[in-house]
């Protein structure tokens, strides 16, 4: 596989993806069977992660669950604490902070994130190819069976890896579904009748289907042709990254041991066998490429050779380029640190706001356009109004009182119930007597109260007569 890219000064591969043939028809990559230390830690990393997505979302705190990414209906719940429409602000912040997160590890620490978290490399590498290694066997015997006639048993074992494909997309396509509409949805999706439930129903099997064509059939393509993240590697990665590196100082020049005659090559033997585990059909002696996905199962093969013919391990590593020809790792480079001192204050800010963040908003406003109103018994009113946003799940039933003087509150429109996660908004009057109201502007304190503990006091004032002035005259 891939013969033609194995020259070192050769920089034709650049021109044209491993993947595709020069009339542009799809090469179908069979790697071989990864094994080895990094491998072993992939194993462990993908078996946490899938069991976050799998179970993470049956935990519930107080009845809700414990994380909610409903971008439908823009509500979200992380670790508990709800965050609604109300909370936009905190959202954008903490995209930007993810944006800036990957941006600073790639920089750093290059494709990090695609080897060991991204989902596509997870559901491809552990969970779909697992399962066609197991039915077809390693590359060799995957390749023969595919050119191998119809007969019984490849039947067999086409339709029984697809089928399991199927299920494995289906359950995971359920998985994501669960972190969009809780499980609770989920559970009336499964168990309503089709017609009832058409708008979910149609979202799962859509989810369904994409997963089952990225796993069965696009493969390696999601992440060499569609990804944007990778588009990206060449703008963020620089000689300091580190990324999954051939060492050809070390290496070259590559060539086949031979007993019979004296060498002087370098520590590759030319075996191909790093070649033949890419699951993207590169080859990374050439280099870094846009099309490795650093999945480490290079430096698995490389370091098994290695030791086999009782030489260094890590002719392939992660390593930066700098690395590779000064002897020298530098990890915080000024980017680096630039990145990281930016990525701090937005997290602080970020933290910040999350700690201080109220389970209630507030706004009370003197209704606009209004002088105030002669009341019976020498009294005087002023019309308010309210809007509280309840960011808790319960139901909240409040109340308003005058903080700072008697007087009387009276609510006049509007339910001042507070549902779960809803803007509820009304009209009161604060009533005083005429005498305490010597000022044009009498400053006044509303306290609300939420089963009988005040949540919050807002200071407003209170707009009382001017002398010679008739109340609620225009004039
Ligand atoms: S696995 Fe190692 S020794 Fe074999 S070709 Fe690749 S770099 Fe050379
Ligand atoms: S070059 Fe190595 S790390 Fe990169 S995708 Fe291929 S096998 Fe994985």
């Amino acid at each position: 596989m891939n013969e033609k890219n194995s020259s070192p000064n050769n920089e034709e591969f650049r021109d044209h993806l491993a993947t595709v043939t020069e009339e542009g028809k799809r090469i179908w990559i069979y790697p071989k069977k990864p094994k080895g230390k990094f491998h072993r830690f992939r194993v462990v990393a993908a078996i946490i992660l899938l069991a976050v997505l799998f179970f993470v979302p049956f935990i519930k705190v107080n009845g809700h669950p414990f994380m909610l990414l409903d971008i439908l209906n823009r509500k979200f719940i992380l670790f508990g604490i709800a965050f609604g429409p109300h909370d936009f602000h905190l959202f954008v912040l903490s995209i930007i902070g993810l944006i800036i997160s990957i941006f600073l590890f790639t920089v750093v620490y290059g494709r990090i994130f695609c080897g060991w978290i991204c989902p596509q490399t997870i559901f491809m590498e552990m969970v779909f190819r697992k399962v066609e290694y197991l039915i077809e066997g390693d590359a060799n015997k995957q390749r023969a069976l595919n050119k191998a006639p119809w007969d019984a048993a490849k039947l067999f074992k086409k339709i029984s890896k697809h089928i399991i494909f199927f299920i494995l997309a289906f359950a995971i396509a359920n998985a994501l579904l669960a972190w969009v509409i809780g499980v609770d949805a989920l559970g009336e999706l499964i168990s309503k009748p089709i017609p009832e439930v058409f708008g979910r129903f149609m979202a799962m099997m859509i989810f369904t289907a994409v997963t089952y064509f990225m796993g069965a059939y696009f493969r390696e393509q999601v992440c060499t042709m569609i990804c944007p993240y990778g588009r990206l590697q060449g703008v963020m990665l620089d000689p300091d990254s580190i990324v999954i590196h051939y060492d050809n100082k070390r290496g070259e020049p590559r060539g086949k041991i031979r007993k019979d005659v004296e060498q002087n090559n370098g520590d590759c033997i030319d075996c191909h066998l790093c070649v033949d585990v890419c699951p993207t059909g590169i080859d990374i002696r050439n280099g870094t490429q846009l099309e490795c996905v650093n999945c480490t199962a290079c430096i698995d093969a490389c370091d098994e050779v290695m030791t086999k013919v009782k030489r260094p391990i890590g002719l392939i590593r992660y390593a930066s380029k700098n690395e590779i020809e000064t002897g020298v790792r530098k990890v915080f480079t000024p980017k680096a640190i630039g990145y990281t001192v930016v990525l701090f204050l937005l997290f602080s800010l970020i933290a910040y706001l999350l700690t201080t963040r109220s389970d209630f908003e507030l706004s009370i406003v003197r209704t606009a356009g209004l002088l105030a109103q002669e009341q019976p018994d020498n009294k005087i009113s002023n019309l308010y109004d309210v809007k509280i946003i309840n960011k808790t799940f319960n139901t909240v039933p409040t109340t308003l009182e005058l903080n700072n003087m008697k007087g009387e509150i009276k609510v006049v429109a509007g339910d001042l119930t507070l549902r779960p996660q809803e803007v509820s908004e009304g009209k009161f009057f604060v009533i005083l007597p005429q005498d305490k109201v010597t000022k044009l502007n009498t400053p006044i304190e509303v306290a609300v109260k939420a089963n009988g503990k005040t949540i919050d006091v807002i200071k407003t004032s209170f707009l009382g007569k001017i002398k010679g002035r008739k109340l609620n005259s225009e004039n």
